[in-house]
């Protein structure tokens, strides 16, 4: 719009045009004011009933809320206003007129479902405490890249619709591509080594995973949006190390430059960025200490993977994040590297944060025999994933990454309850519009 005034930005002295929704329409008597709300902030508009066109005052005071409008006229210093100055409107154009009955009260004064807020999300994001939660979220995935940057990764993207899924199973959402069955890719784990294997060396991929996850969970989505890094001659330790370097950088970056978000949500009082090294805990150490808090029925025996009640009971034990490293080969997957003195145990690693997974990531199988050997382990024909394999034929340097979940991380980051909370148009058993 030309000529247009950011709410936050009319000086007192101008003659100014904003528009926005109709947050609020107080009619006092003799004075009305319609509070009007931009994505800066809310202006309070002045209408004194006596002194104005009957027309102006009509159409000011008689608009539905959370429609659109534009109002022009001088903006006056108004100390008991909101925002210390208000606007004395000179014309009052109804741009689209809101249904006088709405799903949900954008205002935040009547609470809603978590689905009725999902169903209508454009209104739920009117909410300044829904903004701030996606306001964090960019800042948090910009500080992601910028980290990955400065550790001389290059961005890159891979295939969302692929021939076979990374580790096969049932987790793969089927489609149909020009009459030949496809699959949408559950995570860029071959196309990020294939490309680790260049002498690109270092890359970082930000985008959708898809997962037929069966269950509706709070920290599960169909549709999820992974942070992913693969770095050549990096082994296990260096991954984790990248971890930790990403996730401190997203806390950073929200401690430095979301002050008002926090605000917002009520966070930035108790607001904490970690601290130092995240421990690294084994396996082995991990099964000892949830079994020793006694909060499970049965004891965990080594080849057990973690229930979720043991991650809580060891995450509440340990507190803060923790990477649990050294996991049993079976438990990994096959094209995690075992350790060279171990066979049994794996080079993979998960992240958590404190009660929940985060991250995994490990040392990768570079050698082709050993990872030939691990498709047919697995069940899976290494026939069907030829393309991947022969790559390792031709000079494939030992390399590690991990997968980071993008919600997750927003989620714990925020103490969210739920992860759709960190979507905006969230993938789950029950939900595929909007
Ligand atoms: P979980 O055991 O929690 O289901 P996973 O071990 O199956 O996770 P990975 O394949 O290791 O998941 O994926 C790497 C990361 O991606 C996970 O640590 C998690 O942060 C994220 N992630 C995986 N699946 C989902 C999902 N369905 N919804 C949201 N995030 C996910
Ligand atoms: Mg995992």
């Amino acid at each position: 719009m030309q000529d247009r005034t950011y709410t936050a930005d009319a000086e007192p002295g101008e003659t100014v045009t904003v528009a926005g929704w109709v947050h609020e329409v107080r009619d006092l008597g003799g004075i009305a004011f319609l509070i009007l709300r931009d994505t800066t902030g809310r202006i309070q508009v002045k209408f004194e009933k006596d002194e104005m066109d009957d027309d102006l005052v009509e159409t000011g005071l008689g608009v539905t809320r959370e429609s659109v409008v534009s109002v022009t006229g001088a903006v006056d210093e108004e100390p008991r206003a909101p925002t210390g100055v208000e606007i004395v409107p000179d014309s009052v154009d109804v741009i689209s007129a809101a249904d006088p009955e709405l799903p949900l009260d954008p205002s935040g004064k009547v609470d809603a479902e978590l689905s009725t807020r999902l169903d209508n999300r454009t209104l739920d994001l009117r909410k300044s405490e829904v903004q701030a939660i996606f306001s964090i979220r960019a800042t948090i995935l910009e500080a992601a890249r910028e980290r990955f940057r400065e550790l001389r990764c290059t961005e890159i993207t891979t295939p969302k619709i692929v021939a076979t899924g990374t580790e096969g199973g049932t987790e793969l959402f089927p489609i149909t591509y020009f009459g030949q069955e496809a699959f949408m890719n559950q995570s860029p784990q071959l196309f990020k080594q294939l490309i680790a294997g260049s002498n690109v060396e270092r890359v970082f991929e930000i985008g959708p995973i898809f997962r037929a996850e069966e269950h509706n969970t709070p920290r599960h989505l169909n549709e999820a949006t992974s942070i992913d890094f693969e770095g050549a001659f990096c082994d296990h330790h260096d991954a984790m190390d990248v971890a930790e370097a990403v996730v401190t950088a997203a806390y950073e970056a929200v401690a430095e430059n979301c002050r008002d978000e926090l605000e917002t949500l009520d966070l930035a009082d108790d607001f904490e960025v970690p601290e130092g090294d995240f421990p690294r805990l084994s396996y082995e150490e991990a099964i000892e200490r949830i079994n020793a808090t006694g909060e499970l029925d049965d004891q965990l025996v080594w080849g057990d993977d973690l229930p979720t009640e043991g991650e809580k009971a060891l995450g509440d034990d340990v507190g803060g994040h923790y990477f649990i490293t050294d996991w049993p080969s079976e438990i990994k997957p096959f094209y995690i590297k075992d350790h060279d003195d171990d066979e049994q145990l794996s080079t993979g690693f998960d992240l958590m944060a404190p009660r929940m997974e985060l991250v995994s990531g490990g040392q990768r199988e570079h050698r082709y025999e050993h990872l030939v050997a691990g498709f047919e382990q697995q069940g899976l024909d290494p026939d069907q994933f030829e393309y991947y394999t022969k790559m390792f034929r031709y000079g494939m340097p030992p390399h590690a990454g991990f997968g980071l979940g993008g919600e997750r991380l927003v989620m714990t980051i925020l103490d969210l309850p739920n992860i759709r909370e960190a979507v905006l148009f969230p993938r789950d058993r029950q939900r595929l519009s909007p």
